[in-house]
């Protein structure tokens, strides 16, 4: 499918900061990328047609939102609780980031996907759950190295996203706009290792082509698809000027404000005159 054929979609850049930073150095990290992002600092205000959220980890939720106030960048939860509420220790609800005006939520991340070995109906559930709470989802997939090496990493990616979509077959229970789906290879997170674009890019299309099939083509076409693993300021360039690559979800270059403003900046050159 070329970028001709799919309408212009949002781009999306999405800030995973993991366990890291302490309180002060997240809040300075949340002030600075604000400033920066809406023009309050001293460059101009990023294009406001691209998504930007950051993740930072749960205890920090509501002092980096109150640092961006209204935002550029967006705030989102790194998990939520399958579970409404109740008796679950240590789990965050989608009412609770709800409550913090947190609007994302990643889920199917593989530091819980196979760091965690979270199993594929507990992804599910989340997704659900998040979709029920009005969240906005990144909903991660990718292939190990081991996969990728054996040649099945088309099988795999298709199957997570098929599993993790499960019983959501209506198109109103899935609005492309609030689902992005995040295209990571496992090899390639937190490695310095990127995927080659043509790769990821074909990696996109196995997405885009299941979505086409569970769905339909338009929907498919609609429904951005960014890629995550080791992006930079260095390669954002290249992988964003893909037509398949919708912006991208990053962990190591997002703790810095000054990185992860260039790889916002980056997408721009996504972005049509009538986008
Ligand atoms: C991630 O955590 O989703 C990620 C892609 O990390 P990194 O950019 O550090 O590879």
């Amino acid at each position: 499918m070329s970028r001709s054929t799919r309408p212009a979609v949002r781009p999306f850049i999405g800030g995973n900061w993991k366990m890291n930073l302490r309180l002060a150095s997240a809040v300075e990290l949340a002030e600075t990328l604000h400033a920066d992002l809406s023009g309050d600092g001293e460059g101009a205000a990023l294009d406001a047609r691209i998504d930007v959220a950051v993740f930072p980890p749960a205890p920090y939720l509501m002092a980096v939102g109150r640092a961006m106030g209204h935002g550029p960048p967006a705030l989102g939860g790194q998990d939520l609780s399958p579970h409404e509420d109740g008796a679950y220790t240590g789990q965050v609800s989608a009412g609770m980031l709800d409550d913090l005006n947190a609007r994302w939520v990643l889920v199917g991340h593989s530091e819980r996907r196979h760091g965690l070995a979270e199993p594929p109906e507990t992804i599910r559930a989340k997704l659900r759950r998040a979709l029920e709470a009005d969240l906005e989802v990144v909903l991660c997939v990718g292939e190990t190295l081991e996969e990728r090496e054996s040649g099945d990493a088309e099988a795999t990616i298709v199957e997570q996203l098929r599993s993790g979509l499960e019983g959501l077959e209506t198109l109103e229970a899935f609005p492309p706009e609030r689902i992005v789906l995040a295209y990571e290879p496992v090899w390639a997170i937190g490695t310095g290792r990127t995927a080659h674009p043509d790769d990821a890019e074909e990696a996109h299309r196995w997405i885009r082509r299941t979505l086409g099939e569970l769905y339909d083509r338009g929907f498919a076409a609609a429904t951005r698809v960014v890629y995550g693993g080791s992006v930079t300021a260095s390669n954002a360039a290249e992988l964003f000027s893909r037509p398949e690559i919708d912006g991208g979800l990053v962990g190591g270059a997002s703790l810095k404000a000054e990185s992860f403003a260039a790889i916002c900046r980056a997408a721009e050159s996504r972005l049509g005159t009538s986008a």
